[in-house]
């Protein structure tokens, strides 16, 4: 089945339920067993405590699975418990981690504070190093770690070349597949062993819930990832795993929009005067272009952009004005968000060239027309403050 179709059905069975098309949410701790055979049976019973899972819980492991073509999936309160979860479960005591270094910043911080606790080394490296990164490989490199484009700065992974060179070193390949949602990049087809997406984002798609999602290719980490997951207590609330499977059904036609208008903003901005480079990979000039092509389907609403001036006054009387991009943290729901960052404060294999004020630019599903004439409004303003004595 193509992925909307996907989307539309994967994880459903209204037969179960009184052929009520979406599953009813359960809200469970205790689950009864009728009879002393039954509750001796607890352990191989699929469904006996609420953190171990319920239908609602299940049929949103279910969708994901099918979307980014697992053989299993696990649902966590949030996206980065996702990742703690993942990392916890692959790694180990004098353990090496190659974590990419645009990786989304609170994964960074995870590994210089809980990780480094529990002795595992992580060297970071450039996210454009592709099978070179062989040469970083050590005995002890149990898992390389992808997340493409990266954050903040957008630089697209060669990840076929990175899995087939943490393959031969014996590592496990883990993807945060955040920006691709499963629908625009498929990283188990491209070599990953384990994917994971905070839900957060295209999945819930309202801005409204935190949720984390991951699915693994092989049953060695089935069994490892799970284990973690229960000793950890993971898991999410069932009114947030709705919530996620609601926003999963409308996913594609909102990326969809997404797409369109985010490459007809990020051409308009390349056009401007006052934008310096503008990081989208689905721009023919990027330079990630080509391993976007041949690797994803689409590009969602997230990019980033550099202007020339780098001066806070004026960036805030631009932003300041702006009507309908909100500035917060996030993204990946219906409505568009501006902020500025700073890629040199979370990096260290890799010097981002700074020269102005780096921006990420979350393009909603307003009306494009509407969205540039409020950047459009906001540049104005910006010049103006430039020119101010
Ligand atoms: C937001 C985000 C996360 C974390 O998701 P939360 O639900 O906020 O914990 C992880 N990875 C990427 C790439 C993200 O953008």
């Amino acid at each position: 089945m193509k992925d909307d179709t996907l989307l539309t059905h994967a994880g459903l069975d209204p037969e179960a339920n009184y052929g009520i098309v979406n599953p009813p949410v359960y809200h469970a701790s205790t689950i009864l067993f009728p009879t002393l055979a039954d509750w001796m049976a607890y352990s191989q019973t699929r469904i006996r405590y609420g953190r171990s899972g319920t239908p609602t819980s299940f049929a949103l492991e279910d969708a994901f699975m099918a979307l980014e073509g697992g053989t299993g999936a696990l649902s966590t309160p949030s996206g980065l418990s996702a990742i703690t979860t993942v990392l916890l479960a692959c790694l180990k005591a004098g353990d090496h981690l190659l974590m990419t270094d645009s990786a989304y910043g609170p994964t960074r911080r995870l590994c210089e504070t809980m990780l480094k606790r529990f002795g595992v080394e992580t060297e970071y490296y450039d996210p454009v190093i592709g099978g070179g990164i062989a040469a970083l490989t050590r005995p002890n490199t149990a898992v390389v770690y992808v997340e493409s484009p990266g954050s903040q700065t957008f630089e697209v992974q060669d990840l076929p070349a990175i899995a087939a060179a943490a393959h031969d070193a014996g590592a496990t390949v883990v993807a945060d597949n955040t920006w691709g949602a499963g629908y625009y990049c498929k990283p188990l087809g491209l070599g990953a062993d384990i994917v994971l997406q905070a839900g957060t984002k295209y999945i819930v798609g309202h801005a409204d819930t935190n949720i984390g999602l991951v699915a693994w290719k092989d049953s060695d980490a089935h069994g490892a990832i799970r284990k973690e997951y229960e000793h950890l207590g993971m898991c999410a609330g069932p009114d947030d795993i709705y919530l996620a499977l609601r926003g999963l059904r409308t996913m594609g036609v909102r990326l969809q929009r997404h797409h369109e208008n985010g490459l007809r903003i990020a051409r308009w901005l390349a056009g401007r005067p006052e934008v310096a480079r503008v990081m989208h990979p689905g721009l023919e000039g990027d330079p990630g272009h080509a391993l976007w092509k041949r690797d994803f389907t689409g590009a969602c609403g997230l990019f980033g952009f550099m202007l020339h001036t780098a001066d806070q006054t004026v960036l805030a009387a631009m932003l300041d004005g702006l009507h309908l991009y909100g500035m917060g943290a996030s993204w990946g729901g219906y409505e568009s968000l501006l902020i500025p960052t700073w890629p040199n404060k979370s990096r260290s294999a890799t010097h981002w060239e700074d020269k102005g004020q780096t921006m990420r630019i979350h393009v909603g599903l307003e009306d494009p027309d509407d969205l540039i004439a409020d950047l459009e409004a906001g540049f104005e303003r910006l010049g103006k403050a430039g020119t101010m004595p």
